[in-house]
């Protein structure tokens, strides 16, 4: 995941500092010197790593700091309250223009993810009950058009494309066609390249001057680091861009570019993209990030993503079935589905306070795996009625899993211990209901 080198190195700073107690002056600036390496390993600015150490310190070196029963907690406090700051304070949604349908222009360099992003964008737009139009606007890659099909079809969003006609007169034909078909959002997927060029340029501001778009977002690839800065500091200075959309954050980069987007460039990063799949896109909030940063977690997110993924009504009948206590195998397979739905388990650990501590090797995800397996190989009434799973049913099921009997046993065993918790809630005072709802 991205940042954990930053983490570790954050939070290897501040135990040193907790086991302190009382902190001097020079033991703050110490623990300066290991955050400003810490950010620059992370690939930040040299500029903006200097100022954000430099902020930290006139704050953490007041009296109030230094003499306050807990100090390094203080100092931790700051950290992240000038972290969150640096990334932009809050989140920044996509602007509402007076009159629909909004123009969404995507840009940037090839690679980066602006066809995938066009189509999240979409698939999140459709989430929330608005009409996208997903636009073909790079006519010099053959492959880009079929390529935003392919996407456009699976966030089930139409896409218009006129061939290779010219990027202005398509903006310009789809916005029309917007307005009859009464689409709110119009998604422009514009042509990248592998450098930025005057002929790009050029045609970017073109379409801009011709559709007036609400939201000029440039999509920058974070593994890139530093350049991914550079390049958004050239395309807002070339063309204006309301804000950026950082893609890759789920690979390993380092982070760098999260951080010094906003310090550079002093546009807002919008959103980010966590993964090849269209539901990993996340808006961007600046304390979340820091929180995650810190090994704090981000619980909100991740109780916003079990409510995407749940419906208020499984959730209903997931509470209904525990108050009856008629919770089954079938149950346990699509609340493991639910939880896997909204990522891999590591992606949700990381999002759990100090879930960025476990290693990915102790998520054994493979078990999960077979456990699906053992159910999977049940029938109908085995499921229902796991008491019924006598040895020869057992035997059955590990070899039509490709299990064993103990792993069958093991499961069986769990799920009776389960079974006994969800008693005593079902029996104990009502704390309102979905309990268990979500996860
Ligand atoms: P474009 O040239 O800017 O349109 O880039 P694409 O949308 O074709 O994306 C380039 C590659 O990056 C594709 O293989 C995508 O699947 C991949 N990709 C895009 N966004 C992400 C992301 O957030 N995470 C990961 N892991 N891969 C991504």
């Amino acid at each position: 995941m991205a940042f954990e080198g930053l983490s570790d190195k954050l939070s290897a700073a501040f135990k040193r500092l907790r086991a302190k107690g009382k902190l001097s002056e020079s033991d703050i600036k110490e623990a300066m010197r290991e955050v400003r390496l810490a950010l620059l390993e992370a690939d930040v600015s040299y500029k903006v790593a200097k100022d954000f150490v430099a902020q930290v310190s006139e704050k953490a070196i007041g009296a109030q700091v230094l003499e306050s029963l807990t100090p390094a907690q203080q100092v931790i406090k700051i950290v992240n309250e000038e972290l969150t700051a640096l990334m932009g304070v809050s989140e920044v949604r996509l602007k509402s223009p007076k009159r629909p349908p909004a123009v969404v222009m995507m840009c940037g360099l090839q690679g980066a993810g602006k066809t995938t992003h066009s189509a999240k964008l979409a698939n999140m737009l459709k989430k929330q009950g608005h009409r996208p139009l997903l636009v073909a606007c790079d006519i010099y890659r053959p492959a880009a058009i079929e390529q935003l099909k392919v996407v456009g079809a699976k966030a089930n969003t139409p896409v218009f494309e006129m061939g290779t006609a010219s990027p202005v007169q398509i903006a310009k034909k789809a916005l029309a066609h917007a307005r009859d078909y009464g689409n709110d959002y119009v998604i422009l997927d514009t042509a990248g390249r592998l450098h930025i060029d005057e002929q790009l340029m050029g045609e970017l501001k073109d379409i801009k001057s011709t559709v007036e778009p609400s939201d000029i977002l440039l999509v920058v690839d974070s593994m890139t680091g530093q350049d991914a800065v550079n390049v958004a500091k050239s395309f807002d200075d070339a063309l204006g861009i309301d804000g950026v959309i950082l893609t890759k954050l789920d690979g390993d980069t380092r982070g760098g570019a999260a951080l010094s987007v906003r310090a550079v460039t002093g546009k807002p990063i919008k959103f980010v993209g966590m993964g090849e799949k269209l539901d990993d896109l996340e808006p961007f909030y600046p304390d979340r990030m820091a929180s995650r940063i810190l090994g704090m977690g981000d619980v909100l997110t991740l109780i916003e993503k079990a409510q995407t993924e749940v419906s208020q009504k499984d959730a209903e009948k997931m509470a209904e079935k525990l108050k009856k206590n008629s919770f089954d195998l079938n149950d346990l397979l699509d609340q493991m589905k639910q939880v896997k739905n909204m990522g891999s388990l590591q992606q949700v650990l990381s999002m759990l306070p100090g879930g960025n501590q476990i290693s990915p090797d102790d998520i054994d995800e493979r078990r999960l795996a077979r456990i699906e397996a053992i159910i999977h190989s049940m029938t109908a009434k085995e499921r229902e009625k796991p008491a019924i799973i006598n040895p020869s049913r057992k035997r059955r099921i590990a070899a039509g899993s490709g299990t064993t009997v103990q792993d069958v046993n093991m499961l069986l065993r769990q799920f009776e211990q389960m079974q006994k918790l969800v008693k005593q809630f079902s029996h104990a005072p009502k704390h309102g209901k979905g309990r268990f709802g979500g996860m």
